[in-house]
């Protein structure tokens, strides 16, 4: 690890010692990014079929139609599966959470044990500071 990384470890605020990188936004995902920002957590739901999806996109993948709109979330959801990687303060634990609109992502549990994390397990969102311009979703137990 380089001085500047160290130095940036020392002025982060306990339990956040990972550097979260940048996620890479596209056009049609800008409203979830913003929103990030914001401690709002977006969905996108169609109108022609009512299904929710994500990762947000403008053309919904369960019927093809494009009237899609975001709707907010209500940031809890359950475990659905959990790796850690990493050891110490480099661990991180990916994670699979299943929102309770009914569609899954691909996210990190933060601010827990993973020992005392299992499959089920109610969660809410936490809203991660990365490197980059927007905040990055995350869970917690809830
Ligand atoms: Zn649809």
């Amino acid at each position: 690890m380089n001085q500047q990384a160290d130095s940036d470890k020392a002025a982060r605020a306990p339990g956040t010692p990972r550097r979260i990188p940048a996620p890479r936004v596209l056009p049609e995902s800008l409203p979830f990014w913003e929103a990030a920002n914001e401690g709002r957590l977006l969905v996108k739901k169609c109108a022609a079929c009512g299904e929710f999806h994500h990762y947000p996109r403008d053309i919904c993948p369960h019927c093809l139609s494009a009237d899609t709109a975001w709707v907010q979330a209500a940031g809890t959801g359950t475990v659905y599966s959990f790796s850690t990687m990493g050891k110490g303060e480099a661990a991180c634990t990916l994670a699979f959470v299943t929102l309770d609109e009914g569609v899954t992502l691909l996210t990190n549990l933060v601010d827990c044990d993973p020992a005392n994390v299992g499959i089920g397990q109610r969660v809410r969102v936490s809203f991660k500071p990365s490197d980059g311009e927007y905040a990055v979703p995350m869970f917690t137990p809830a």
